[in-house]
C-alpha cells in the first residue's frame, strides 16, 4: 500500500529534494512551507507530472494551531501518515556580544519550538511502524563565531530526538537527526562573501559543499526499509566535514 509522509520546509533547498526524492520512493508527500505558495506549488506539479501524489500545506511550524492543521489536513487528503521529516529551519548569525535577543528568539521559535511542536503532533499521528527524522547540523561540532543561537537550537533538536525515540518505546517508530555539513542553499549562501563559501567548501575532506540529493539520499534510507534499526541516532551528513 501507498505511504504517505510530510516534509516540513519542501518548498526550497534541502527539503525540496526530500519531497522529491520521497516521492519517487512511492510516497505521497505533504509539501509544507511557510511564505512561499508558488514555490510549493511548483514541488507538487513535478511530483504529480512524475506520476506521484502530494498537496502543497502552508503551515509556520512554530504555531501550534498550524502545525495541528498541517497533520490533520495531510491524513484527510493523503491518508495516514507513515513518515515526517522535520526540515524547516532557519539560520541567522551574529555573535553574542551583540546581545541579539531579538534574533535569538526568533532562531529558537522556529527551530526548537518548530521541532518540539512538529515531534508532538509526529508522536500523535505516526502510524506504528513509522519515521520521524529531524534536521540538525554538522556546525554543532564547529563552535564557529556568530553561530550561537543556530547551534543552541540545533543541539536542542538532538536532544528532543533522542527523547522523542524513548518516549515512543513499543511502537515500533524510529527517531533519528540527520546533520548536514554545509549544503549549497539560500540558508548557506546568503550573507557570505565568493571567499568564505570557497573556504568552506574546502574544509571536508571531500573538498565540496553537499548537495540537497546528498541529504535527500540519507532521509530516504532512513526512511525506507533498510533504515529500521537506526534509533535514536545523529547521521553526521557532511562529507567528513567534522
Ligand atoms: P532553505 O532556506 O533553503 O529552505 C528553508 C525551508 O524552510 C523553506 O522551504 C522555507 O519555506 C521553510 N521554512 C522556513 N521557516 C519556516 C517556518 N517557520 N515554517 C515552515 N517552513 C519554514 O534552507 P535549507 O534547505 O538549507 O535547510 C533545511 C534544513 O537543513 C534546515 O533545518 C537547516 O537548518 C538544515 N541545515 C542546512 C544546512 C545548509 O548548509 N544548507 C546545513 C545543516 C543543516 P518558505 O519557502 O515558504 O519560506
Amino acid at each position: 500500500m501507498r505511504k504517505t509522509a510530510i516534509v516540513t520546509g519542501a518548498s526550497r533547498g534541502i527539503g525540496r529534494e526530500i519531497a522529491m526524492r520521497l516521492a519517487a520512493d512511492g510516497f505521497a508527500v505533504a509539501v509544507n512551507y511557510s511564505g512561499n505558495a508558488a514555490k510549493a506549488e511548483e514541488v507538487v506539479k513535478e511530483i504529480k507530472a512524475a506520476g506521484g501524489d502530494s498537496i502543497a500545506a502552508k503551515a509556520n511550524v512554530d504555531d501550534e494551531q498550524e502545525v495541528a492543521r498541517l497533520f490533520e489536513h495531510t491524513e484527510t487528503s493523503l491518508g495516514s501518515i507513515d513518515v515526517v521529516v522535520h526540515n524547516a529551519g532557519i539560520m541567522l548569525l551574529s555573535p553574542i556580544i551583540q546581545n541579539d535577543a531579538e534574533q535569538f528568539d526568533r532562531v529558537i521559535s522556529t527551530n526548537l519550538r518548530g521541532t518540539f511542536l512538529v515531534f508532538a503532533r509526529a508522536a500523535k499521528h505516526v502510524v506504528d511502524g513509522g519515521r520521524i527524522i529531524a534536521l540538525s547540523s554538522s556546525v554543532l561540532a564547529k563552535s564557529f563565531p556568530g553561530y550561537g543561537a543556530y547551534i543552541a537550537s540545533k543541539a536542542g533538536v538532538e536532544g528532543l530526538a533522542r527523547v522523542l525515540a524513548n518516549e515512543l518505546r513499543g511502537r515500533n517508530i524510529t527517531v533519528n537527526a540527520i546533520a548536514p555539513g554545509p549544503v549549497a542553499t539560500e540558508l548557506f549562501l546568503q550573507d557570505k562573501s565568493p571567499e568564505q563559501i570557497a573556504q568552506l567548501s574546502k574544509v571536508a575532506p571531500l573538498e565540496r559543499l553537499g548537495e540537497p540529493i546528498d541529504i535527500a539520499r540519507v532521509v530516504s534510507f532512513l526512511a525506507g526499509p533498510d533504515g529500521g534499526w537506526v534509533n535514536g541516532q545523529v547521521l553526521r551528513a557532511n562529507g567528513g566535514f567534522a
